[in-house]
């Protein structure tokens, strides 16, 4: 028996799947589709980080949708309200019904014979193996690896009496209340959780190799306070998603072209909201430049308030080794620990682990070229959502999502059936990432590589993507469509 067909695939019930299969079902009706994911409940990311006041760190106005407004009261938002909202807008656009848990898609084999993707699923669940085709595979998988988060070996750690934890495998049952805890790490899940554990805790430690830039940000936006009670959701929310964009895309661009001016205004703003002669140049100035790595929000100054009030403090240094009763700094200094908490990362993956073929071939990504930062040079009928690294991810997936539905209406009005990216006459060099950030650095040999420009140059920059991918043309240079191919024995028959 033939596997099953659908039209589109889509891999990952997270942000980015359910927005895939919200855009099909409104943009392309008559397509059938399904969503492969392989955990027990939709929101990626936002089910799977369970740690204490787990939050997003950009504004949820341009995190969420661009066709779901978001009327939470929070601006920064936790966890919990994320995954609802995800949630809400499955089963608003009837997306649930289309979602089969427990399906982990492990290879994707594409026949040019019979234009069309064999995939193929491990059913989490029961073991068994699940085979499925399609004519387009949107692969919305997220860009870390699940089972296991980043954490290098520390040495001494086995001597440690104490608890050790990482921010992806939460313990459920922690009870911080009395106990001294050192959090290792300075990115955005350390400045989450340092305020959130410091109420209870006896102290908390942040220890940082290396310091981050941490910007305060009120927690409840002030102008969507405004318009929402004058306006209604569907006018006020485009307007704050709008004016976000504007403002990050600006700072982005200010601190690109005057670094040093920028690094100065973070500075001040960071000394203005901690103790007078506070060591501002040790923990909060970072040795590289601002945006060269993703820069930390904190809502309304949580992280500032809890070093104020003196529940926390931070230690900029390195680990010499752990010792049976807490770490020992290569100063000399011992930090005294019950717990240790490791927010020391993620571990970058691509396309969820999945291989793919063409034609039995194994396709050698790091070797393809990205196409519109969607598309893989040499791969036909297949596109990824992989979110800026500096703006939401949401900004972008919404319109990679909204691209495939355009490029799938094109084809079909031509009575096209196969669309395959081209790699750029002149190759490709650059990095499909440019942070310096360690995770991306770690992972950099996975993922694909990107060109020097359009439709091959990745911009990272919302506002010109608008242009390219919302009102840009889908047939250029960069893209070759052909019709249906006629199987030979088909023909023959
Ligand atoms: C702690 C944390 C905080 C973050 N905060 C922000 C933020 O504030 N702003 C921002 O822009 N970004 C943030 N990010 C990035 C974040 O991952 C994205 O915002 C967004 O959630 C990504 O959505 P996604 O659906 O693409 O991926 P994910 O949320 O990772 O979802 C991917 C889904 O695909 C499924 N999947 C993966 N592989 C397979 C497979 N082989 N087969 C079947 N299913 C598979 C997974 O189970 C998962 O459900 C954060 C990330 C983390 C880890």
């Amino acid at each position: 028996m033939s596997p099953e067909h659908v039209d589109v695939l889509v891999i990952g019930a997270g942000l980015s799947g359910i927005g895939a299969a919200c855009h099909l079902q409104v943009e392309c009706p008559g397509k059938s589709y399904a969503v492969l994911e392989s955990r027990g409940a939709i929101g990626g990311t936002w089910d799977l980080f369970r740690y204490p006041g787990i939050r997003s760190d950009s504004d949820m106005f341009t995190l969420g949708y661009a066709f779901k407004p978001w009327t939470g009261a929070k601006a920064i938002a936790d966890g919990s309200s994320i995954r609802e909202y995800i949630v809400e807008t499955a089963r608003e656009y009837g997306v649930e019904e289309k979602i089969r848990f427990h399906h982990e898609v492990l290879s994707a084999d594409w026949s040019s014979a019979d234009a069309r993707w064999t995939v193929t699923a491990r059913r989490t669940d029961t073991g068994e193996t699940v085979q499925l085709t399609c004519s387009w595979l949107s692969v919305c998988s997220g860009y870390y690896r699940y089972d296991e988060g980043f954490r290098p070996e520390f040495p001494g750690e086995e001597r440690f009496a104490g608890e050790l934890i990482h921010p992806q495998h939460w313990p459920q049952d922690f009870d911080a209340t009395g106990k001294r805890i050192v959090v290792v790490g300075s990115g955005a899940t350390a400045v989450t959780l340092v305020p959130n554990l410091a109420d209870d805790a006896a102290h908390v430690t942040m220890l940082q190799r290396t310091p981050s830039y941490i910007l305060s940000l009120p927690g409840k936006d002030p102008l969507a306070e405004l318009l929402r009670s004058r306006l209604p959701a569907k006018v006020a929310y485009p307007i704050v998603r709008w004016k976000n964009v504007l403002t990050t895309t600006a700072l982005f661009q200010a601190s690109r072209r005057w670094p040093n001016g920028v690094r100065k205004l973070i500075r001040r703003l960071t000394a203005k909201q901690l103790p007078a002669g506070y060591d501002v140049d040790t923990h909060f100035n970072p040795p590289y430049d601002p945006w060269d790595q993703r820069l930390c929000l904190v809502p309304d100054g949580d992280l500032f308030r809890t070093l104020r009030e003196g529940k926390a403090s931070i230690v900029t240094d390195r680990i010499a080794t752990f010792t049976e009763t807490g770490i020992e700094l290569e100063s000399g200094e011992h930090l005294d620990a019950d717990v240790v908490i490791t927010a020391t990362g993620l571990n970058l993956l691509a396309m969820g682990g999945m291989t793919l073929t063409l034609d039995g071939e194994a396709v050698d990504v790091p070797e393809t070229v990205s196409y519109k930062g969607m598309m893989l040079s040499g791969v036909p009928n297949f596109s990824m959502v992989i979110g800026y690294t500096n703006a939401s991810w949401t900004l972008k997936a919404d319109l990679v999502n909204r691209y495939v539905c355009r490029l799938l209406q094109h084809m079909d009005q031509r009575g096209l059936a196969v669309a395959t990216p081209l790699a750029p006459p002149e190759g490709a060099d650059l990095p499909f990432l440019d942070l310096a950030a360690g995770y991306v650095q770690r992972s950099l040999a996975q993922l694909p590589k990107q060109g020097r420009r359009t439709p091959w140059r990745l911009h990272q920059n919302y506002i010109r993507d608008v242009q390219l991918m919302r009102r840009g043309p889908l047939e250029d240079e960069g893209i070759t469509f052909s019709a249906a191919p006629v199987r030979t024995e088909r023909a023959v028959a």
